[in-house]
């Protein structure tokens, strides 16, 4: 049977990106086969396909690491994975960027009934990086302040579901009113312009934010040393350059600052990850936000629309 994918034969431009039909993946013993019936689009794969990233494939590669859809096949050593059982992913052997995936079995999570496929899409890094974010480095505690800068997109929508959940007071930043309307909507007791920091510090009577989740480090971090309480912790999540900083602020209100590479999770980070998130959707407390969908083959305008600002949730491919 023929199936179709995304084919990347070399880096560059979004329309590097080239629709291919070849025939069904063969599962092995210990592989799963996924029909995906969405397919999360991510920055990184953006950085990826320009080449312009510290870890490249080899070419050709079909992208992509998050997708949603149901159970096609699993191989002979595969157990506690049932043909037909809803899924999303987090990781894939062959790419999610196509009608059907590839997977090693630890890929592979159960998808609540009350999820649809597009949600389950935008699961995999956007949720597992929030929760990596704000609990396993910010260790965020009830009763804090958090400051999601950068609330409005894939990660910051997650944060701002899980921090309130959790019982922080939320502060989301996003670039235009419609955004900030949408974080508001996921529970943040306070939407600002990303640029908006007297009113952080309004807001938090002048004390700043115990804990910010930073998605623009290159913008944001010599102003998040400003504003930030003391003892207070910043956790780079995104980062698209170079800022200079005054170190001494650093020092003065005994900051710290974390990065988080979510492909540096343990077995173990992953496990607590998903049952976390699992438990979140099942109470209803986490529901991924669908920005925009396009098909399989205009995956070169979802990676144009993603880069521009402007973010609403989750941009997903449907094949
Ligand atoms: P996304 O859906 O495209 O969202 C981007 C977010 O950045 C939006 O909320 C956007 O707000 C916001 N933003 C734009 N200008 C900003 C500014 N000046 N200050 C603060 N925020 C600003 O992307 P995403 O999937 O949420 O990912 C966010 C970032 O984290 C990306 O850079 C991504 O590469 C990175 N990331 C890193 C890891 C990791 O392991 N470290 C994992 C996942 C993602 P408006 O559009 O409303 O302006």
């Amino acid at each position: 049977m023929e199936v179709k994918s995304i084919v990347v034969n070399e880096f560059g431009a979004p329309e590097v990106m080239r629709l291919v039909e070849r025939q069904i993946p063969e599962v092995s013993p210990d592989q799963v086969l996924v029909k995906i019936e969405a397919i999360g689009v991510n920055p990184v794969e953006c950085y990826i396909r320009s080449g312009k990233y510290a870890a490249l494939p080899a070419l050709p590669y079909t992208p992509g690491t998050d997708g949603a859809g149901y159970v096609h096949a699993t191989g002979s050593n595969v157990q506690g994975i049932k043909t037909g059982q809803r899924v999303y992913l987090y990781g894939s052997l062959s790419g999610t960027y196509a009608e059907y995936s590839l997977c090693a079995p630890t890929q592979v999570y159960p998808l609540p009934e009350r999820i649809s496929y597009p949600q389950g899409a935008a699961l995999g890094v956007p949720y597992f990086t929030a929760w990596r974010a704000l609990f396993h480095k910010g260790k965020a505690t009830a009763g804090e302040t958090v400051l999601v800068h950068g609330a409005s997109g894939g990660v910051g929508t997650a944060v701002v579901q899980m921090a309130r959940a959790a019982g922080l007071t939320v502060i989301g930043s996003a670039g235009t009113d419609a955004g900030r309307d949408l974080v508001l909507a996921q529970g943040a007791h306070f939407a600002i312009n990303h640029s908006d920091t007297a009113k952080v510090l309004e807001l938090t009577s002048g004390n700043g934010p115990d804990l910010i989740i930073e998605m623009l480090a290159n913008v944001n971090l010599q102003s998040d040393l400003q504003i930030i309480a003391k003892q207070g912790r910043i956790v780079v999540v995104g980062n698209r350059g170079q800022i200079e900083i005054d170190p001494r602020l650093m020092m003065s209100k005994e900051i710290s600052v974390n990065g988080v590479t979510l492909t540096a999770s343990s077995a173990l980070d992953l496990k607590t990850m998903h049952s976390a998130i699992q438990a979140g959707m099942e109470m209803s407390v986490l529901n991924p936000i669908i920005d925009k969908s396009f098909s399989l083959e205009q995956a070169p305008e979802a990676h144009t629309y993603i880069m521009e600002a402007n973010s609403a949730g989750k941009v997903v491919l449907i094949p």
